[in-house]
């Protein structure tokens, strides 16, 4: 044993054990009797060890392997020792097969348990992250009211003479200035309210050509304004009555149509679509703008998933390239989610030179009664009417 060089002093002790299990495992025939000693090797391994993906057991035992075959040639004869050996190897066999087991098995648990540790802290950054925006958006709330309370007063009580002058002009920009910070005051409310899975929808009757008929009107001075073309195909169903709640889906197609105009470049042409599916209707927006990167496609629809650099954006909600918080998708995500549908997006990727154009895909549910009864009821008379 002496002979097993490089194997510390304190493993002796555990050596005997070893030996003393294979002769019984041999004599019984057995080599199971081996499993005990090895699963306690095995789960010796620390921390350390398991991290840096030390050393495990199958080379020490193929030392051993290596010890007992020198032994039995030193100490028998040709024969006996190939009777040992004969005996001896089925007993390692085995032995190396158990505990690669075993040592595979503890490093998927090792990793399972990190991954676990890893997904609860990202979980936990997520809440704070949350309940941080929740924080904020409130407490932004209070003095934003006063700002526009006192801007409103001071415009309605300006002097007539001083209508045009540079005072009205501030005011004026405190005033927009105001109305954009309330947009995203807004916009942090509903993604907290939509983490925290407290969005409501009052589902009512409407209609899909309507609420792209009031977007287009909304943004006709805006698309004008960047010379671009809005087309909205009339397509089957849209003009059909289906549940849903209308000022949410506004909202939720405002971001996208605002997203259109932003990402594309002056002249270029934003088409709205749609086709009826089973059950649903999906309605696509397609632009012919700086397109997204596939890898991208997921991330846009996470909070503050706003691509590129952050110190390149303007903050205006329809100039090229002109970037917000990036909450908008999140939103709108939120929204047709809350509705039972789903957003997703489709482009090459991302080439402001060759423009590859992106189309977001709305699916939707056509519902023919609200899936509340209180609604159900209170709209019985007008669904049997449009019937
Ligand atoms: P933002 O407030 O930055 O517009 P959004 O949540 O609306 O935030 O969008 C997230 C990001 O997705 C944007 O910053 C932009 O990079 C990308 N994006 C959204 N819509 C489009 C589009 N139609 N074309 C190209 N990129 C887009």
């Amino acid at each position: 044993m002496a002979r097993g060089e490089g194997i510390r002093e304190s493993f002796l002790p555990e050596l005997d054990r070893f030996y003393d299990l294979l002769l019984q495992a041999i004599e019984f025939g057995d080599p199971a009797w081996l499993d005990p000693l090895l699963a306690e090797w095995v789960q010796a391994r620390t921390q350390t060890e398991l991290e840096d993906e030390e050393a495990s057991l199958p080379p020490i035992l193929n030392n051993l392997l290596l010890v007992t075959y020198e032994i039995t040639h030193e100490s028998l004869n040709e024969k006996d020792a190939m009777s040992v050996m004969g005996a001896v190897l089925p007993m390692y066999t085995h032995a190396l097969e158990y505990s690669t087991r075993q040592e595979t098995q503890l490093h998927i648990d090792h990793i399972s348990s990190e991954l676990e540790k890893a997904t609860n802290e990202l979980e936990r950054l997520d809440r704070s992250k949350s309940d941080f925006i929740a924080v904020a958006a409130h407490e932004l709330k209070t003095p934003l009211t006063l700002i526009e309370g006192y801007t409103s007063m001071l415009r309605e009580t300006l002097p007539g003479e001083m209508k045009l002058t540079p005072v009205d002009l501030y005011l004026k920009g405190i005033d927009s200035g105001s109305h954009r910070l309330r947009e995203i005051v807004d916009d942090m409310i509903d993604v907290s309210m939509i983490d925290n899975d407290l969005l409501s929808i009052t589902f009512q009757p409407i209609w899909l050509n309507r609420i792209l008929g009031v977007i287009a009107q909304e943004m006709a001075d805006y698309v004008q304004e960047r010379n671009q073309i809005l087309d909205i195909h009339p397509f089957p169903s849209s003009e059909e009555m289906t549940f849903g709640d209308g000022e949410r889906l506004l909202q939720a197609f405002r971001n996208l149509f605002s997203n259109s105009i932003k990402y594309t470049p002056d002249g270029g042409k934003i088409t709205v679509d749609g086709r009826l599916l089973p059950g649903f209707v999906e309605v696509t927006i397609t632009d012919t703008g700086i397109g997204i990167d596939p890898e991208d496609h997921q991330r846009i629809f996470e909070k503050f998933g706003r691509l590129g650099n952050v110190a390149l954006h303007s903050s205006s909600k329809t100039k090229f390239k002109g970037g917000g918080p990036g909450l908008g998708l999140p939103i709108t995500k939120g929204i047709i989610e809350a509705h039972g549908g789903a957003i997703w997006v489709e482009s090459e990727g991302y080439d402001e030179d060759k423009c590859p154009g992106s189309t977001f895909h709305i699916l939707l549910p056509m519902r023919k009664e609200p899936p509340d009864d209180r609604m159900a009821r209170l709209f019985k008379p007008q669904v049997e009417g449009t019937s």
